[in-house]
């Protein structure tokens, strides 16, 4: 999944969760004790269960991509950014000792 379609699965998601509380407080505000209104309640319900599901795509994502990603460190020469399991600066050509992921 790319970067924009995780921006709109977030998107997508806040969306849902704005139309259940705007669902949920109308349903608040024509509150009847006599006859509550189950059907916005179901309807709420329903945009929070697919916010739910684009949260638990997104999620996916992150997890799947945070294996790939390597983890970075500071050179201890340079201080420049380089992979955690360098054994050698790309930048100052400083031999590291490389770290355990
Ligand atoms: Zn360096």
């Amino acid at each position: 999944m790319e970067q924009s379609l995780v921006e709109k699965k977030v998107l997508v998601a806040n969306e849902r969760l704005s139309v259940a509380q705007e669902q949920l407080d109308a349903a608040i505000q024509a509150y009847d004790a006599n006859r509550p209104d189950i059907e916005a309640m179901k309807e709420a319900s329903e945009r929070l269960r697919e916010a739910r599901v684009c949260i638990d795509n997104i999620q996916q994502h992150i997890e799947a991509t945070a294996e790939v990603v390597p983890s970075m460190r500071g050179c201890p020469a340079c201080g420049k950014s380089i992979r955690a399991q360098a054994t050698l600066c790309g930048h100052c050509w400083t031999k590291v000792n490389p770290q355990r992921a």
